[in-house]
């Protein structure tokens, strides 16, 4: 089964040129409206000059093209059809004095002793069977979908829909990267989409790159983050029996498949000692992919260029990009969170994106999400730092 790839014929100032036929009417360019897309539910914004619909929302054309820290197309979005992933700007820290940090010391000492355990797998690498290095890989790979296939582009964005098989090998492999369960994992995700950068974010890069990357973990969250995170629309997650039964034997799974099974194949298999097959499958393997995806958080908030949007922060950051398995191409990612490729250039440097391709043509995941080239162009020229031809980051 080939995967529909479903395009959204947006454009800025530009007549839309590629109209599903029912859901988009083409007879004006004065005025922006807001149209949801019933068979995915993916809002999108066009130039139309009627409403197509009762909930669609008007926008000028000052308002679209107004500069600014914006996102109104995606605010739109939001309104009309409840998709908690995108940018609230009408969010405002409290004022007065911030909330102290409170630190969570059980937490602190389990990620010290963890990477020092992986300091010490380092060490061990000359000492492994090649058949070891290669599951190795082979774990981190699979750790790594868990996370960005499944927990974020599936579970958090719903940029595609996945089958009962997928779904169940997706939540086996998030349960091998063990960072936290997918419901909770999701829910914070969609808190940092809508309220990036604010005291509302769990891992607000204003706070600076360690706390960013690790440090959210090792302290209280701040009262907003628990207070916006209540009030999520979270009935999706809780409708898939996938996600909730991972839940419900999370600690096991866990024990199971991020520490038991990367440490037994290698002993049961090739005759690997049980201490190098917890080192460095286990324990080192895991501690670089929590650091891979920490890095979608931290570098890749901080360092990189913005073509789509400069009034945000995320950036694209090539060394994320390869490292989380292309996750990095982060401006793109929070200026489109709905597009299931995350990046404007598909497959390319993108190891998630060809994943999801494949389970497509393997009939096992279908609905991908899309946002149209012309409106990406579109974008870019409108907020984007103007480094347009090194979009890749
Ligand atoms: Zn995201
Ligand atoms: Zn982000």
């Amino acid at each position: 089964m080939k995967c529909e790839i479903r395009r959204h014929p947006v454009n800025v100032g530009v007549e839309p040129s590629e109209l599903e036929v029912g859901q988009w009417k083409q007879s004006g360019k004065k005025r922006l409206h807001l149209i949801s897309v019933p068979s995915c539910k993916a809002p999108e914004v066009a130039f139309t000059s009627s409403p197509i619909n009762k909930t669609t929302v008007a926008m000028t054309d000052t308002e679209v093209e107004g500069s600014g820290r914006h996102r109104r197309g995606d605010v739109l979005a939001e309104l009309t059809t409840g998709r908690d992933d995108v940018f609230d700007e009408t969010y405002k820290e409290k004022d007065g004095p911030k909330p102290p940090m409170i630190v969570v010391w059980k937490n602190v000492v389990l990620m010290t002793f963890l990477h020092i355990g992986a300091v010490y797998g380092i060490f061990l690498v000359p000492s492994v069977h090649t058949l070891t290095l290669a599951w190795s890989v082979f774990c981190f790979l699979v750790s790594a979908l868990g996370v960005t296939a499944g927990a974020h582009r599936l579970w958090s964005h719903r940029s595609y829909k996945a089958s009962l098989p997928l779904r169940i090998f997706l939540a086996t492999a998030n349960s091998m990267a063990f960072q936290n369960d997918v419901f909770e994992w999701a829910r914070d995700h969609r808190v940092h989409h809508k309220f990036s950068e604010t005291d509302a974010d769990p891992h607000n890069a204003v706070r600076g790159f360690f706390f960013a990357h690790i440090g959210w973990l090792l302290v209280r969250k701040h009262p907003d983050v628990i207070e916006k995170g209540k009030k999520l629309d979270l009935s999706d997650l809780k409708a898939d029996k996938v996600i909730m039964f991972q839940r419900k034997y999370y600690k096991m799974s866990v024990l199971l498949m991020c520490f038991t099974v990367p440490m037994l194949v290698p002993w049961y298999v090739w005759g690997e000692s049980l201490w190098l097959g917890y080192f460095v499958p286990g324990l080192l393997r895991y501690t670089l992919v929590l650091n891979a995806t920490w890095l979608v958080n931290s570098a890749a908030h901080m360092w990189g260029n913005r073509p789509y949007d400069v009034n945000i922060n995320p950036r694209e950051n090539k060394f994320v990009t390869f490292s989380a398995i292309g996750e990095g191409f982060h401006n793109y990612h929070h200026t489109f969170p709905y597009d299931y490729a995350t990046s404007e250039f598909g497959c390319k440097l993108n190891l998630t994106t060809c994943f999801i391709d494949f389970m497509c043509f393997l009939g096992l995941a279908k609905d991908c999400k899309r946002v149209s080239r012309d409106l990406v162009l579109a974008r870019a020229q409108r907020t984007g730092d103007g480094s347009t031809r090194n979009r890749s980051g």
